[in-house]
């Protein structure tokens, strides 16, 4: 990919380019914790968009990306453009401006082998990696963590996606052996080892996104508001679910619905759960790991009632096969894939066996990611 990207720069616009990568993502642990302040644990990994990149002394940018096979012109000081990929690039380059950096036009020719839509957050990886690129061919002197608010905020005014900002973190933030355990409510953040010599990390795509997604998404987020309302009256300082403890929650419970109460009890133990998590990384202990892994699942799937028939039917698998550690639904819900820690040596089997009694059960055959943790951005010399 990269060498093509290169010549391809080269056959279009006749001249050497930078080249820049950045990756997408994985969570290992930490889900629907973001909006409610808590915490979150994901690494970037080993799949990125590469851009190749040099200014033109020209009014408009020549566009050209590789995997929709499409060249375009735009005019940084023109109307939005119509094609969403287009637009990250568009939204990059305003938002540093909003921000009081000046952004000449530029030759461009980008592509990678991230999966889109698979939740791997391709889009964060095209953010962070135009917003990198611009910032050293530019000398803008953007820190990593405004790069990352660049890249959410051009999904929130560009794209119209209110993504929260981990995603761009990780891409942004990431190093080869390590995930980062990112507080939403500081922006603090602290790199915990991840190398798990002998297991590795795959995907397994579920195939499916129910419709139910954006509907129940909008439906958890009052329901933890209303917890943290009922508590509040009580406890003025508890403003979010990160500061409500099982403690003040169980001495309120009789003041909410069982449902608001479930809601809360899973996130105030999913944040206790990824703290937890983290300390048997930093020991080494991926089999304990593993297992916080399959509890965020059984707290996702009964307690926040966010998972789906397909994704249980993967974990169950994942929780009878000898040598997988751990398993959860990643992301949202409702559909997408199930990330597990797995040995080596089982990999294969493990894979053929998910893909045969799920194609059985449901008609079609969900596709397998392998993904190793990776470095985030930077410049390929
Ligand atoms: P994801 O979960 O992968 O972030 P999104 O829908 O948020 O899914 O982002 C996918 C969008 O990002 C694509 O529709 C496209 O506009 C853009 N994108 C991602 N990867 C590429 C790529 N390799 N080439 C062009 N556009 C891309
Ligand atoms: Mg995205």
């Amino acid at each position: 990919m990269k060498t093509k990207i290169q010549e391809e720069f080269k056959r279009r616009f006749g001249d050497e380019a930078r080249l820049f990568a950045s990756p997408g993502r994985v969570n290992l642990i930490g889900e629907h914790t973001d909006y409610n302040l808590g915490f979150v644990l994901p690494g970037a990994i080993d799949k990125a968009i590469y851009v190749a990149i040099k200014p033109n002394n020209d009014k408009v940018c020549r566009i050209y990306s590789i995997d929709y096979d499409t060249q375009v012109e735009i005019d940084l000081a023109g109307p939005l453009p119509k094609a969403q990929w287009v637009r990250y690039i568009y939204g990059v380059a305003h938002e540093m401006m909003k921000r009081g950096a000046t952004v000449p036009a530029f030759d461009c020719v980008f592509g990678g082998d991230v999966p889109l839509g698979a939740g791997l957050s391709s889009s964060a990886a095209l953010e962070s990696a135009v917003g990198f690129a611009l910032n050293e061919i530019y000398g803008l002197g953007f820190d990593r963590k405004t790069l990352a608010q660049i890249g959410q905020m051009t999904e929130h005014n560009y794209v119209g996606v209110r993504c929260g900002i981990m995603d761009q973190f990780a891409s942004l933030f990431g190093q080869k052996g390590h995930v980062i355990r990112l507080d939403c409510r500081s922006l603090d953040y602290a790199m915990v080892p991840f190398d798990p010599t002998g297991y590795r990390l795959v995907l397994l795509d579920s195939m499916v996104k129910h419709s139910l997604a954006s509907s129940e998404y909008n439906i958890r987020r009052t329901q933890c508001e209303t917890g943290v309302a009922v508590v509040s009256r009580h406890i003025p300082a508890v403003v979010s679910l990160r500061d409500m403890t099982q403690d003040m929650l169980d001495t309120y419970k009789d003041e909410m619905e069982e449902v608001v109460y479930r809601r809360c009890n899973y996130v105030i133990n999913e944040n206790e759960r990824l703290l937890d998590g983290c300390t048997a990384l930093a020991q080494g202990d991926y089999a304990l790991f593993g297992k916080k892994m399959f509890a965020t699942h059984d707290g996702l799937s009964h307690d926040y009632e966010v998972s789906c028939a397909e994704l249980d039917f993967i974990v169950d698998i994942a929780r009878a096969t000898d040598g997988v550690l751990g398993a959860r639904m990643m992301g949202g819900g409702f559909g997408g894939c199930v990330i597990s820690l797995v040995r080596d040596t089982i990999h294969d089997s493990y894979v053929n066996e998910v893909q045969e009694k799920f194609t059985q059960k449901f008609g079609k055959t969900p596709r397998s990611i392998d993904v190793v943790i990776g470095d985030g951005a930077h410049e390929i010399k």
